[in-house]
């Protein structure tokens, strides 16, 4: 098993959901964290909680990762102390609407592409060409079941998720011959903001998605996140879709 104890940790879109929940896990096994989203007042809360309650070090980044410039500011200006990140954990991300394709928004289509697939590959580019010097690291990818199943108005979401799931198999061969992991996990549904960022605020519409199902919780997916990188060095899981039970 590998010990998560002063490994650094970038976790992208750490200011809710499923990335909150990971800095919390992370934060238990005595990670020192780098927390990046665009919302920097919830990062800084959520550091004040984890430092009280865990002691651990904790590095803020104001990023918005569709910004190509500000992602290589940020990642090549990292203090010294924290610039040799082991573990990234790509998960940013959204979806937008829910519209057949002939009557979508561009705006939202841009929203996706941008965050879920060229954010995505702006941070890991930038990220890990260190670990290739290190000769180790991991990088974990948040797909979805959405890149193995398209669903009604799910066009372009399902999409970004389908790209996310070939791009962490196509780094897994370029990364070969390295001792640098690459994991994809590919949850169901989890509920947290994402019904209410899908439908621009509008809660009535977003609650709505999570009836009927018992969805996963995003400390579900952090636990499988946290499995796979706790691994022994030389174990690589690929790919991990969960669902929850009674979702198709
Ligand atoms: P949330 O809406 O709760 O969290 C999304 C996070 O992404 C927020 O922290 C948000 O931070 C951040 N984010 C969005 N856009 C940007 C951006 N341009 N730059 C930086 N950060 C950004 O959703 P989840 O926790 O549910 O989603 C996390 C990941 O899991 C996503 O990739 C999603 O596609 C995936 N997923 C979610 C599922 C679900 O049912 N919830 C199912 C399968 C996969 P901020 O707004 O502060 O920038």
């Amino acid at each position: 098993m590998t010990s998560l104890e002063n490994q650094i940790i970038l976790i992208t879109g750490a200011s809710s959901g499923i990335g909150t929940a990971c800095a919390r896990i992370f934060a238990g096994a005595g990670a020192k964290l780098i927390l990046a989203a665009r919302r920097l007042e919830r990062l800084q809360q959520l550091a004040d909680t984890l430092v009280k309650e865990f002691g651990i070090e904790i590095h803020l980044l104001q990023l918005d990762v569709r910004d190509r410039n500000a992602v290589e500011e940020a990642i090549s200006t990292l203090p010294s102390a924290w610039s040799d990140i082991d573990i990234l954990i790509n998960n940013a991300g959204l979806s937008r609407g829910l519209d057949k394709l002939h009557e979508g928004s561009f705006q939202d289509w841009e929203d996706m592409i941008d965050t879920n697939v060229k954010g995505l590959l702006y941070v890991s580019r930038y990220v890990v060409p260190g670990m290739v010097s290190r000769d180790r690291g991991h990088v974990v990818n948040l797909g979805s079941i959405a890149g193995h199943q398209t669903y009604p108005g799910g066009n372009v979401y399902c999409a970004t998720k389908a790209a996310v799931t070939a791009i962490s198999e196509g780094l897994k061969q370029d990364l070969l011959g390295t001792r640098v992991r690459v994991t994809s996990v590919d949850p169901g549904m989890v509920e947290t903001e994402f019904s209410n960022v899908r439908f621009h605020g509008d809660t009535e519409r977003a609650n709505k998605v999570y009836q009927g199902v018992k969805s996963l919780t995003a400390d579900d997916v952090a636990d499988v996140i946290f499995f796979c990188v706790t691994r022994s060095p030389h174990v690589n899981i690929n790919e991990v879709v969960l669902m929850p039970v009674d979702q198709a």
